[in-house]
C-alpha cells in the first residue's frame, strides 16, 4: 500500500459527458515509449482498484484516447471473480467475434449504483498493443471476453446500456442483488 500513496486517482468522466459518446483517437506509438505512459497506466490501475472496478478506458478519466486497462478481481458484487493478470488494451481492435452470445449483469464506473443484463459474444479475438510497445493477438472468452467488450465499446463511444436488448432489467444495486444469482 505504501507504494500507492503517491499514486494518482484520476477524476472520472459521468454518463452524459459528450467525451463518453466519442470516438477515441488512436494512441500514437511514439507516445508509449514516452517517460509519462507508464505513470498513466499506473494511474489508470490505482483509479480502478480505488473505484473497485475491473476495467477502466482512457474517456473515463476524461482522455480520448483508445486505450484500458483491465484487471479481473474479486469486487463487492462479484466476490467470487477469479483474479487476472493486469492487462494494457492499447488501440484494441475486435477482429472476430463468436455467433454465440451470453447475458451477464454489468455496471460501469461512469454510471454509478445501476446494473443492466448485457448480451456480449462468448468468444472475441482482440488485436491490440500492450503497455510496452508488444503487438497481441489474443482470443479470449467468458466473462474476460464481457470486460474487453465493455471497455473496448468506451473506445468507440458506445455504453453497455446502448447493447442491452431488456432495458426492464435495468436495476439499482439493491435490487441487482436481489436477483444476481
Ligand atoms: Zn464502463
Amino acid at each position: 500500500p505504501r507504494a500507492t500513496t503517491h499514486m494518482k486517482i484520476f477524476p472520472r468522466t459521468e454518463f452524459g459527458d459528450p467525451i463518453l459518446r466519442a470516438k477515441a483517437k488512436p494512441v500514437p506509438l511514439v507516445l508509449v515509449k514516452k517517460s509519462g505512459f507508464p505513470k498513466l497506466i499506473a494511474g489508470m490501475f490505482h483509479t480502478m482498484r480505488r473505484a473497485d472496478g475491473i476495467g477502466l478506458a482512457a474517456p473515463q478519466i476524461g482522455l480520448s484516447y483508445q486505450l484500458a486497462v483491465i484487471q479481473l478481481a474479486p469486487t463487492k458484487h462479484r466476490k467470487t471473480l477469479k483474479a487476472s493478470e493486469k492487462l494494457a488494451l492499447i488501440n484494441p481492435k475486435l477482429i472476430r467475434a463468436s455467433k454465440n452470445k451470453a447475458y451477464d449483469w454489468e455496471g460501469c464506473l461512469s454510471l454509478d449504483g445501476v446494473r443492466g443484463k448485457v448480451p456480449r459474444h462468448k468468444t472475441i479475438t482482440v488485436r491490440y498493443t500492450d503497455e510496452r510497445g508488444v503487438a497481441h493477438t489474443r482470443t479470449v472468452t467468458g466473462f474476460l471476453a464481457r470486460v474487453f467488450q465493455h471497455e473496448i465499446d468506451h473506445l468507440n463511444g458506445t455504453l453497455y446500456v446502448d447493447r442491452m436488448e431488456n432495458m426492464k432489467t435495468l436495476s439499482t444495486i439493491t435490487e441487482f442483488r436481489k436477483r444476481a444469482k
